[in-house]
């Protein structure tokens, strides 16, 4: 069997077979169960048979949903920090990206109309609507 588990964002092969064995032998319990109860109506068997069917999809679902949180904590990017620069003269303003020592109201480099000193008027992360929801997999 290969061994693919290593990388962190995607589902292994394996988790998925296992999830998919275990979901298809409780299935199989369950019909059985339905079986012992109506066809040979054996109780004690029916009983035992659904038990092991709930119990095996509570398991599937609980490694499906354990996954699922894993690889949204995977998603989550920190967005970029934005720095606003203004020129209080002329008012032209411009947008880069934060760097390291940048201030609201500190004095950066000139502006480019008409070389006055330009000020930090504004520094925020950039929020950017990212709805990927993946509901199968
Ligand atoms: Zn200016």
């Amino acid at each position: 069997m290969s061994r693919k588990e290593q990388t962190p964002a995607q589902i292994s092969t394996f988790t998925m077979m296992m999830i998919f064995i275990v979901l298809a032998i409780s299935f199989a319990a369950i019909i059985l169960a339905i079986q012992a109860y109506s066809v040979y109506e054996n109780q004690f068997a029916a009983a035992y048979l659904t038990f092991i069917g709930i119990l095996g999809i509570a398991l599937s679902l609980y490694t499906i949903m354990q996954v699922r949180r894993r690889l949204a904590r995977l998603k989550i990017e920190t967005p970029p920090v934005i720095t606003t620069i203004e020129c209080k003269k002329c008012g032209f303003k411009s947008v880069r990206e934060f760097q390291r020592g940048d201030y609201v109201f500190k004095e950066v480099e000139p502006c480019r109309k008409c070389n006055e000193n330009m000020i930090i008027t504004a520094i925020y992360r950039e929020f950017k609507e990212k709805r990927k929801e993946t509901t199968s997999f």
